[in-house]
């Protein structure tokens, strides 16, 4: 079986043939020689083969997500992963940091899996800041947080380092994380930040096709679990933990996808994880002054994040008067172009542009000509 990649389609810009056209905020564009590893025959997942390939993917998830901790693989999309966060590692009442469509889903989460739990909610396009939340967790009341990272429908990056060092200042508080947005594109120290529980999924930064997802948990949170009545079988924490142990998964995982995932974190392992962050903050800043140049020109576009709380692997461009989202997006499409129109409530408001996985910043430029073009027509 063939998983070592050819080293000359580790460089940038040879993803493979047609590369650089699909700019979703997920699930993003894969490489060819990723889709091809699917190809690859069928073996149990009892057995050596599957064995072979958890224990190259271990090493090089843990890297990605900056831990000594294991790095658990299931086979779901990111949001089992976030359910089974609260489900896991709340003990009595949770307080769920809402800024948009994701993070309010982790509310709703834990809300249908019966646990008590409040918002702390913040206008769309806006972050929370490490003051709101120490006054928050005044009196005790919560035990633990969500938050989300990189706020897929509004392009804000929520500080989660200072947010999750005021969360375990005031207490016995764990911080449940979701990078699924910005694990492989934007800075992420699992440890050095002391993030108790963090999940993201295959087909954002990471670029795998969808239907992976993945998370890490430390002593806290595992204490939490043994102790918890909600924590199910399919997510339970302490499962995943005893399988990872012997290189397996508790149940059939997504093979296939995992042929892929072995292939793409041989290319991240090439690239450098910190070389990976530096690419799409360059390709972040490369919109912000188009977005710039744009508005000197006289085109009235904006930035729906704040600056210096925007995530580098999505910007949401708010759209002159006249310019509905989703006829940009379509005008887009008949150029060979896909973009993000906005998220839910947003959608006509603005577009959205997933500069996140393998791209670079050349087939970024190419895609902005295509949408200056759109805009100004
Ligand atoms: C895409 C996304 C999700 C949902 O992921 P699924 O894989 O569709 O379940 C959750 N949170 C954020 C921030 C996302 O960008």
């Amino acid at each position: 079986m063939s998983t070592l990649i050819d080293a000359t389609s580790t460089a940038a810009g040879s993803s493979g043939a047609g590369f650089g056209r699909f700019f979703l905020p997920g699930p993003t564009e894969v490489r060819e020689d990723v889709l091809r590893a699917m190809l690859q025959p069928m073996i149990g997942h009892r057995g050596k083969g599957i064995e072979e390939i958890m224990g190259r993917i271990a090493p090089r998830l843990q890297k990605v997500f900056r831990t000594s901790r294991a790095v658990y693989s299931v086979t779901s999309s990111a949001t089992g992963l976030m359910e089974g966060g609260v489900r896991n590692a709340v003990r009595e009442r949770v307080l769920c940091l809402v800024n948009g469509s994701f993070s309010e889903r982790f509310y709703k989460a834990a809300k249908n899996s019966g646990i008590p739990c409040d918002k702390l909610e913040v206008p769309y396009g806006a972050y929370h800041s490490p003051e709101m939340l120490a006054d928050s967790l005044k009196g005790g009341k919560y035990d633990a947080i969500t938050m989300v990272h990189s706020e897929t429908s509004t392009g804000v990056l929520n500080p989660i380092g200072d947010l999750a060092r005021v969360a375990h200042e005031s207490g016995d508080v764990v911080v449940i994380v979701d990078t699924v947005s910005s694990m492989a594109g934007a800075q992420v120290e699992c440890d050095a930040w002391e993030l108790d529980y963090v999940c993201t999924g295959s087909q954002k930064a990471l670029a795998v096709p969808p239907g992976l997802a993945f998370c890490t948990a430390n002593e806290r949170i595992f204490e939490r679990a043994r102790a918890s009545s909600r924590r199910g079988l399919y997510f339970d924490v302490l499962e995943l933990d005893d399988y990872y142990r012997k290189h397996q998964t508790p149940n059939t995982p997504a093979v296939s996808l995992l042929y892929a995932l072995d292939v793409q974190l041989q290319h991240i392992d090439a690239e450098g994880i910190e070389a990976r962050w530096a690419r799409h903050q360059a390709m972040a800043d490369r919109t912000y002054a188009w977005v710039a140049e744009l508005k000197d020109a006289g085109l009235p576009l904006s930035l729906f994040a704040p600056e210096g709380y925007r995530s580098p692997t999505v910007t949401c461009i708010g759209m002159p008067a006249g310019k509905l989202g989703s006829s940009v997006t379509a005008e887009m499409k008949k150029r060979g172009f896909v973009i993000g129109s906005g998220y839910g409530k947003l959608k006509d408001d603005m577009v959205r542009i997933g500069h996140m996985g393998d791209h670079t910043v050349d087939e970024l430029n190419a895609l902005l000509d295509a949408l200056r073009e759109v805009l100004s027509a």
